[in-house]
C-alpha cells in the first residue's frame, strides 16, 4: 500500500502561497486530482519576488527561521533551492554588530520555495475566485466576472482571512472566523543604488524600533543575488496610520526617511513601491486549519496557526492530512 486513493478525487486550491501550495503538494502526491488557482501571475504569495529593473527581489517574507523539527527537516529537503545567510545584523541605533544571527534564504529568489512545491500541479495564474458554493455536482467556483471555473470535490481557501471570508460564504461559521482575524497592511519600498551607503558598509540587516521602519534589509547581501538593493519595510503603526497614500507619495516618504536616518543623499536608480495590505496576521484562536466534511470546503492559512510563514506551512500540512483522513 502506498497511501495512494482508489478515486480520484478533484480539488480546488485557491491561493498559491505557502499553505496553499503545501496543502496541493501533500494532495497531489497521494493521487488525488489538484488544480490551483492564484489572482497574481505567479507563485508566493507574502513569499514572493518581484522584478527591480534586471533584478529579482525578495518582496515578502525576507527570510525563514525553522522553530520546529518537521518544518527545519521539510526545509533540509529543498537542497539546492534553499541556502544559510549568515547577515550581520544590528538595530537603529548601530551601535552594535551581531554576526551570529543564521537565517534560510530560497535561492536565486524567495519564489523559488513555492515554485517547487508546484511542480506539476494544474495551475491557473492571474484567476481570482469570488465564490465557492457547493451544490448536488460537488463544489462550483466562480471568478469574479461570475465565470464558471468548474465543480471540484473539495475546496481549499489558501488566501489571507479577509480574502477567505466572502469565499467561506457558504460556512458560516468559518466565515465569522474568517471576519474576525486582523491583518495589518505593510508598505515596502525597494531601491537600487549605486553604491552601498556609508553607514551600513558593514551590515545586511537593521531591526528594531523606528518611527517609520521595522527592517531595513540588503537583499543584494543574501546568497546568489545581485547588485545593490535595499529593502525597506515600514513598521505596522506608519503602514496603518498611511495606508490610503498614493504608491508614489509612500516611495518618496520611505526614501526621504531612509536618507535622513543614514544623514546621506541616495542616488537610486532603480526604486518600487508595494502595499501589503494584509501582511503578518494577528492570531488570537489557533485551529491549525479549517475543514467542513459536509460541503467539502476548508481552509488554510497563517491566519489560523501563529508562527508566519511555518504557521501556513503547518497550516496547508493540516488541511491536507484531514482531507485524505476522509478516505483513509
Ligand atoms: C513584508 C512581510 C514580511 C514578513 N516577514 C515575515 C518573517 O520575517 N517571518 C515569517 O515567518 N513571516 C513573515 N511574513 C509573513 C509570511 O510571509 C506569511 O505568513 C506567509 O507567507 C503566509 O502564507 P499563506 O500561504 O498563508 O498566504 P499568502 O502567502 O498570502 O498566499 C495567499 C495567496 O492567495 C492569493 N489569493 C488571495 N485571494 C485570492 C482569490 N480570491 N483568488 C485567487 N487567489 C487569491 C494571493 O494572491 C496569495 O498568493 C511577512 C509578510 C510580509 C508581507
Amino acid at each position: 500500500m502506498d497511501g495512494h486513493i482508489n478515486k480520484k478525487h478533484t480539488v480546488a486550491v485557491v491561493g498559491a502561497g505557502v499553505a496553499g501550495l503545501r496543502c496541493a503538494s501533500l494532495l497531489m502526491g497521494k493521487g488525488y486530482d489538484v488544480t490551483v488557482f492564484e489572482k497574481s501571475r505567479g507563485t508566493g504569495g507574502r513569499l514572493a519576488s518581484v522584478r527591480l529593473g534586471e533584478l529579482s527581489v525578495d518582496l515578502g517574507a525576507p527570510w525563514i527561521e525553522p522553530v520546529s523539527h518537521d518544518f527545519r527537516q521539510w526545509l533540509m529537503m529543498q537542497g539546492p533551492h534553499l541556502s544559510l545567510w549568515r547577515p550581520n545584523a544590528s538595530d537603529f541605533s548601530l551601535n552594535k554588530v551581531f554576526v551570529d544571527r543564521q537565517v534560510w534564504v530560497p535561492v536565486p529568489r524567495s519564489s523559488m520555495i513555492t515554485r517547487h512545491l508546484l511542480q506539476n500541479i494544474n495551475f491557473h495564474p492571474s484567476v481570482r475566485v469570488a465564490v465557492a458554493w457547493p451544490d448536488r455536482d460537488g463544489v462550483l467556483l466562480r471568478d469574479e466576472r461570475a465565470v464558471a471555473l468548474g465543480h471540484f470535490d473539495k475546496v481549499v481557501i489558501a488566501t489571507p482571512a479577509p480574502q477567505a471570508a466572502p469565499l467561506l460564504d457558504a460556512v458560516q461559521r468559518y466565515r465569522q472566523k474568517a471576519e474576525a482575524v486582523v491583518q495589518k497592511p505593510c508598505w515596502v519600498l525597494l531601491v537600487s543604488l549605486d553604491k552601498r551607503p556609508e553607514k551600513l558598509a558593514n551590515i545586511d540587516v537593521v531591526e528594531g524600533e523606528h518611527k517609520i521602519f521595522a527592517r531595513i534589509i540588503r537583499d543584494s547581501s543574501k546568497p546568489q543575488r545581485d547588485g545593490e538593493v535595499w529593502v525597506l519595510q515600514a513598521n505596522d503603526a506608519w503602514s496603518s496610520d498611511y495606508v490610503n497614500l498614493s504608491p508614489e507619495t509612500v516611495g518618496q516618504v520611505l526614501l526621504a526617511g531612509f536618507q535622513e536616518w543614514l544623514s546621506q543623499t541616495l542616488q537610486p536608480t532603480a526604486v518600487r513601491v508595494h502595499r501589503w495590505l494584509y501582511s503578518e496576521a494577528c492570531v488570537n484562536d489557533e485551529h491549525l486549519s479549517l475543514w467542513d466534511a459536509e460541503s467539502g470546503i476548508g481552509a488554510c492559512g497563517d491566519w489560523l496557526v501563529r508562527g508566519g510563514l511555518e504557521g501556513a506551512w503547518r497550516s496547508g500540512s493540516s488541511l491536507a492530512e484531514k482531507i485524505m483522513d476522509e478516505h483513509a
